[in-house]
């Protein structure tokens, strides 16, 4: 009866006597005189006077390792508990009958059309395919007699790809991930009556992730893979076989994790052996398994089968556990995967949240829940009752979990925007938490967009991943440019798909790094991209977790049925009351990935047409609808911004999806563009431009807040006077004459060969050299300086070999430096000699198979405007792992670069000095960098580039990449990229700024009508500080003409006008308009009114002045 010596000995063991915190746990003090004195003084010992037999110390390791005998499928399974979690199995056609319909084409219909086909007759073992193939199986089931009684019926499903499971009523039920992951389904006990009972299975012939040809799942998905039907039984679980074997893994993690020299170890081991011992001896029956389980209770304590475990006190209870099913938007399946991983994953949650009571699950991006309300309203009403309980927490605010280097201020503006008004049009919630734990690094800006989008908190992990440093905080106050901040956490068990171990929970203490100020911490466990979210036995891990904190110890206590709110909430009241958290200047910079600034080039150039697409339309259509016979296009401006939104989705848009995603998401933009071409078009007309050539000469129509002034090419084969293809535009916002110039009125510019194989291209302000299709020198003559670095050659491309460690299209590797190669380049010749334009063209031959085309410009310098260098690039890319790069030595000493990020300025290292700052070795860009000294700097510009770096003198704008995973055609083809050098005398200015914007949005000319509405554009003006930017102007969201009514109308008209300040210094202003504005508020990005403006009235116009800080982004709202 060893077991029960045992259990006398857990139960009697006196933790108070050598508990640490007891006050008996000194030693008795010396020389009592009961020590070693007359035994007659003494109660006599009750110590055997002689030994009946020896006893040895056991071998720690030897007892340990055993412990895997007890549920291992290895050579014991037949004897071991293995053996006895299932009572009986069925699956005979008598009682199991499969049939199947196959969709053809790779289709995936709804169960309305899949089930009005015939089915055909199949059986286990059959084999289902292709990769991406749906299959329906009609499933008739009849309980067997002698498992009618049994405690527990499941019906176990595994073909090792993912399905749901559907009733006849065509309501899904929840998902199945197949591999032994997620197969059982608990069979109704209504079904239990003799009877036959139908139920579907929708089966997709893809994993969890995808269909990857074998271990390496990045590599392209295979497109012939088959799959197995190998179980469909009726299973009778053995509950109190399947409690023992949680109880038995955790207690057994806890003698193998617990330090060694801790006696929750020891004691861990000694439990766990007695349990296995207690199972032999009772030769396995049900009753050895009650006792085993008996005797884990004086470890595990005796709640653990219920959620009342976790009523036993929360006071220091320190890690929430917080259910989560990371579904990536797209990855390594398409989108029209995703709506079903969606309805699989939830509607799994909402089936557990039935079963345990303390289960909570966070789920965020409104992308999803749209598409459940749209083609799973069932599972989306499910959801809904959930989240009425408080048990489904729909988190995050943001439309998609999006990345945040790329994306431009107003994008991510957007994501909340679009985000917040779904969850508060859906569930009358906003959220207060930025919940984005897989993005690849988080731009500065976000916290002060949070604070602006309603939102405190901020949760991720990513940064985990670094390969370099290791980030020192686990809960820390984010500061952005302007100074606002949010609370942030970053989960210490640094995994956002737990899978609930002993150990997650143990690293919970162990990897918190901020346990100065606060030792709470959040535990996010579950299943993610298809896997389903938590599984039961998470949460039953879980309760015997918590069941041997507070039995046993050592381990913090894990609590549950809180939500990420509690958790934060608590946090904030702790940094109200005086607890000094740490602090994170700047951008979370992600010491990986750094490839996804880079890889799938068209998609990211898509993006940015988009971005500048929207921007212009909304203000066309924003000045249209206030002259009246013109309706918003809200509905297909939204549409617009939630497919942007969409494909901004963290592995989208940063390129590390497979080549479907991208076949799906370059559609997507298409139809973008189009749709933002009519919007366009039609908000042109209504502003009274004209639709064809009428004869009346040109207009280019100028939508940026400041004046400019343009060398613009006649449309088709015009020419102007002087023997020129081009004209100066030259004007304010809105509606701008091309100016036929002679020489008199604007200094020309000239090209020509003053040496055999070089050229100089020179206007009023710049002189360049091009030899062999380089740069050799830049001089500007009004600075009277070379920009050039002595022997350095500006617009060199480079090539490197691009073999990251493990992730492709993610990771461009630090070593990818040392394999710098220069391409050298053919003959340069003239390409143009217009008196205003003058360029040379080069090709460089980059491979066999691949090669560049260069076409370098220098247009009339015009006055007022920055000068500069173009070059326009074609590329014919057909590389295998190479990085395509172009490089610009430029003779200007700084130890900090600038980049441009949404809505300001980062800047970063231009050297190695630590750890931190050659992490930094590429970086993420915006429209421009810049590298500047005292009295002058550099910049160059793109058009669709976002990947840069400055080493020292050397700035590098990174072109193209090769990747051949997951996409294994990542970026070949052709592409055209524009970049430009503009140096400038005196500091990083509006100048540079402002240069980005036009150089994305080149004045081009059209037929004028003659009868262009040109007062509407007078009608938004901003003024003063040239460092606030006019980033967008829109329609109210809930104007009453304008709402489609998701969320109350607000009555009469309204503009929202963003405004940011750009250089990082505090900037005044003047808002002007010459409508008829009744109020003035400054808003939050979600446009509530937050702060009455004063209105001024002169002249019949009216203004509102402003002032914001460094780097401010301020929302108003004129209220018509
Ligand atoms: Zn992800």
């Amino acid at each position: 009866m060893r077991s029960k010596n045992i259990l006398s000995w857990n139960n009697s063991l006196p933790t108070t006597l050598y508990s640490p915190s007891s006050p008996h746990s000194s030693p008795r003090p010396s020389g009592s005189g009961t020590m070693g004195g007359d035994a007659s003084l003494g109660a006599p010992g009750s110590l055997p006077r002689r030994s009946d037999h020896p006893v040895g110390q056991r071998i720690k390791g030897i007892y340990t390792d055993r412990l895997r005998q007890f549920t291992s499928e290895g050579q014991y399974s037949g004897q071991n508990l293995v053996s006895k979690y299932f009572e009986a199995v069925n699956s005979d056609e008598d009682h199991v009958k499969l049939s199947v319909y196959s969709p053809p084409d790779l289709s995936r219909p709804t169960f309305e059309e899949a089930t009005s086909h015939e089915f055909k007759p199949t059986h286990i073992g059959a084999s289902f395919g292709p990769s991406w193939s749906t299959h329906w199986f009609r499933i008739r089931l009849t309980i067997p007699e002698d498992m009618l009684d049994k405690e527990r019926l499941e019906f176990h499903w595994d073909a090792n790809n993912e399905g749901m499971v559907w009733n006849e009523d065509g309501h899904p039920l929840q998902g199945l991930s197949g591999g032994g992951e997620r197969i059982e389904w608990v069979i109704p006990d209504a079904w239990r009556d003799g009877k036959e009972h139908v139920f579907f299975i929708e089966m997709a012939c893809n994993g969890m992730f995808g269909n990857p040809p074998g271990d390496d799942q990045i590599q392209p998905p295979r497109p012939n893979k088959y799959y197995t039907l190998h179980k469909a039984q009726i299973t009778a679980v053995n509950l109190e076989a399947r409690a023992l074997y949680y109880d038995f893994w955790i207690i057994g993690d806890a003698a193998r994790e617990f330090p060694g020299d801790s006696w929750e170890s020891h004691q861990a081991n000694v439990v766990a052996n007695a349990m296995m011992d207690a199972f032999i001896a009772g030769n396995g029956s049900q009753e050895s398994i009650k006792q085993a389980r008996k005797i884990g209770q004086g470890y595990l304590g005796d709640k653990v089968d219920s959620a009342d475990v976790y009523k036993a006190g929360t006071d220091n209870a320190i890690v929430l556990g917080i259910g989560q099913c990371h579904i990536d938007t797209c990855w390594l399946w398409p989108w029209a995967e995703t709506k079903r991983k969606v309805a699989r994953s939830w509607s799994n949650q909402c089936d557990l949240m039935d079963r345990y009571p303390e289960h909570r699950f966070a789920c965020s991006q409104a992308q999803q829940f749209k598409w459940l309300e749209k083609y799973y309203p069932s599972v989306f009403d499910r959801v809904k009752r959930w989240v009425k309980k408080g048990h489904f927490h729909p988190i995050g605010g943001s439309w998609v979990e999006h990345d945040t280097n790329l994306p431009s201020g107003e994008s991510l503006v957007r994501q909340f925007l679009y985000g917040q008004r779904f969850f508060e049009s859906r569930f009358g919630q906003r959220h207060t938490t930025f919940w984005l734990p897989d993005t690849f690094g988080y731009s500065t800006q976000i916290p002060q967009i949070c604070r602006l989008a309603g939102m405190s908190r901020f949760f991720t992990q990513k940064l985990s991943w670094n390969n370099i440093n290791n980030f020192p905080h686990t809960t820390f106050k984010w500061v952005a440019l302007d100074g606002s901040q949010v609370m942030c956490h970053m989960p210490p068990s640094e995994t956002y798909t737990a899978s609930a171990h002993f150990g997650d929970v143990k690293r919970s203490v162990t990897q918190h790094k901020s346990m100065d100020q606060d030792n709470t911490s959040l535990l996010v466990f579950g299943k993610g991209d298809g896997g389903g979210g938590p599984t039961f036995e998470h949460l039953e891990k879980l309760r015997r977790c918590r069941g041997l904190s507070d039995k046993t110890g050592l381990l913090p206590k894990v609590t549950m049925g809180g939500s990420v709110d509690d958790f934060f909430d608590n946090l904030e009241k702790k940094a109200a009351t005086g607890t000094e958290f740490a602090t994170w200047y700047g951008e979370l910079y992600f010491e990986l990935h750094r490839g996804t600034y880079t890889t799938q080039a068209n998609n990211k150039r898509s993006n940015r047409q988009s971005e500048f697409l929207l921007r212009e339309i909304e203000y066309l259509a924003t000045l249209a609808s206030l002259k009246g016979g013109y309706k918003y296009p809200k509905e297909r401006i939204d549409d617009m911004w939630e497919g942007v939104l969409l494909c901004q989705f963290h592995d989208c848009l940063p390129g590390s999806c497979i080549e479907m995603c991208y076949d799906d998401s370059g559609e997507l933009y298409a139809e973008i563009m189009e749709t933002g071409q009519h919007i366009r078009k039609e908000a042109l007309q209504a502003l009274g431009f004209a639709t064809k050539n009428t004869g009346k000469g040109f207009v280019a129509l100028n939508t940026m807040p400041w004046p400019r002034s343009e060398i613009v090419p006649m449309p088709g084969a015009s020419t102007a006077t002087h023997g020129s293809k081009y004209v100066l535009a030259s004007g304010e916002t809105g509606v701008i004459t091309g100016q036929p110039m002679s020489g008199s009125e604007l200094p020309g510019v000239t090209v020509s060969e003053i040496r055999p194989g070089v050229f100089r291209l020179a206007n009023e302000r710049l002189r360049v050299e091009v030899q062999d299709g380089v740069i050799t020198s830049l001089y500007d003559v009004e600075a009277d300086r070379e920009v050039i670095a002595e022997g350095g050659k500006a617009g060199q491309f480079v090539v490197f070999d691009d073999k990251p460690l493990y992730w492709q299209a993610w990771d461009v590797e630090v070593y990818h430096l040392e394999s710098r190669k220069e391409l050298k380049s053919s003959k340069t010749v003239i390409a143009e000699n217009d008196p205003h334009r003058v360029s040379v063209v080069t090709e460089t031959k980059i491979s066999d198979v691949s090669w560049v085309k260069t076409t370098i410009s220098l247009a009339s310098a015009v006055r007022g405007e920055a000068t500069y260098v173009e070059f326009d690039t074609e590329v014919e890319w057909r590389e295998n792992m190479k990085f395509l790069k172009v490089e610009f030595p430029v003779d200007i000493t700084n130890t900090e670069a600038s980049y441009e990020t949404q809505y300001g300025i980062i800047r970063r290292p231009t050297h190695y000095n630590t750890t931190w700052d050659m992490a930094k070795f590429e970086v993420c860009c915006h429209k421009w960098a810049d590298l500047s000294e005292n009295g002058y700097g550099v910049s160059i510009l793109n058009d669709s580039k976002y990947g840069f770096a400055t080493c020292g003198n050397l700035m590098r704008l990174s072109l193209l990449r090769a990747p051949k995973a997951p996409d294994a055609h990542a970026d070949m083809g052709r592409h055209r990229i524009r970049y430009a050098i503009l140096p400038h005398i005196g500091a990083l200015d509006s100048r540079t700024v402002r240069a980005g914007y036009n150089f994305n949005h080149p004045l081009v000319l059209q037929p004028s009508s003659g009868t262009e509405v040109m007062h509407a554009f007078k009608s938004i003006a901003l003024t003063g500080s040239p460092a606030l930017i006019l980033d967008a102007v829109k329609r109210g969201e809930d104007d009453e003409d304008v709402s489609r009514g998701e969320l109350p109308k607000r009555p009469g008209q309204s503009i929202i006008l963003r405004v940011y300040e750009s250089l990082g210094g505090r900037a005044r202003g003047t808002i002007h308009s010459k409508l008829p504005v009744k109020k003035v508020w400054k808003c939050n990005v979600l446009e509530d009114d937050e702060e009455e403006l004063r209105l001024f009235t002169a002249g019949g116009n009216s203004g509102v002045n402003i002032e914001l800080r460094a780097f401010e982004i301020a929302t108003f709202r004129l209220q018509l």
